[in-house]
């Protein structure tokens, strides 16, 4: 039986985006969903994954730090702060959020999916 065999390849191939599915999951914990916050403000969130090559400056008081985002991944370009802690941070990665504390500026990955729209 032709249709037979074709319903159980639909069944065995369902399964198997099940298992890569979950796997992806389980290796991707985190989102690429980003949120610069200032002052415990979130200015901005950001899909890494969606976003393209950007440049974002964000103020405070008499300094700037300039933050961009380059192939799906944002670091602190440049910062106008005393310590250039934030710059030497590099990347952003999992877990460990860029900090500017003179800027009281925070670079970090949220952990919900629900935000969908890019928050300006
Ligand atoms: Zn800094």
């Amino acid at each position: 039986m032709k249709l037979k065999k074709i319903l159980i390849i639909i069944c065995i191939l369902i399964f198997l985006f099940g298992i890569i599915g979950s796997l992806y999951l389980i290796l991707n914990p985190h989102s690429q969903k980003v949120n610069i916050i200032q002052n415990g403000k979130i200015l901005y969130t950001i899909d890494l994954e969606k976003s393209e090559n950007r440049i974002i400056e964000v103020e405070y008081k008499d300094s700037k730090n300039i933050i961009e985002i380059k192939n799906h991944k944002i670091f602190m370009a440049d910062a106008e702060c005393p310590d250039h802690i934030c710059i030497k941070m590099g990347e952003l990665k999992s877990g460990i959020p860029i900090v500017c504390l003179p800027n009281k500026l925070v670079i970090e990955f949220t952990e919900t999916n629900e935000i969908d729209a890019e928050v300006k």
